[in-house]
Formats: C-alpha cells, structure tokens, sequence
C-alpha cells in the first residue's frame, strides 16, 4: 500500500499521479494528497471521480496491469 500524490496539470488537460517516494513528485503547493490506496484500480476511480481526467506517473506507478 502506498500513499499517492496529485500532480497538477490542468494546463495540460490531465493530472498525473506519484507515489511519496517518486523523485518526479512536484513541491507541496503543486500537488494534492490522494491518500492510502491498495491497488491502482480503486485509486484511479477515486481520483477520476474526484478530479477528472488522470494519469499514473510512468516512473513511479507500475501501469503494467493496465490495458
Ligand atoms: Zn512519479
């Protein structure tokens, strides 16, 4: 279980989310915290639901059960 962190993005139509560890995690003004989460499934629901259109960091989210 990690905690994951939202990057902002608007500018760029979507929002990319890290992990607390990523080194591409932005400074606190520039990102939201998401929470605990156990598998990236319900973090995406959560995050789509909450904050539109989302994206996982390709560094620190492991996307390989992704379709
Ligand atoms: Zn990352």
């Amino acid at each position: 279980m990690y905690c994951f962190y939202l990057e902002k993005k608007q500018r760029l139509g979507f929002q990319k989310i890290h992990t607390k560890d990523c080194e591409l995690l932005p400074e606190k003004k520039a990102r939201f915290k998401l929470g605990y989460f156990d598998n990236y499934e319900e973090l995406i629901d959560h995050a789509k639901n909450e904050y539109g259109d989302v994206k996982l960091c390709e560094l620190c989210c492991n996307t390989e059960a992704e379709s």
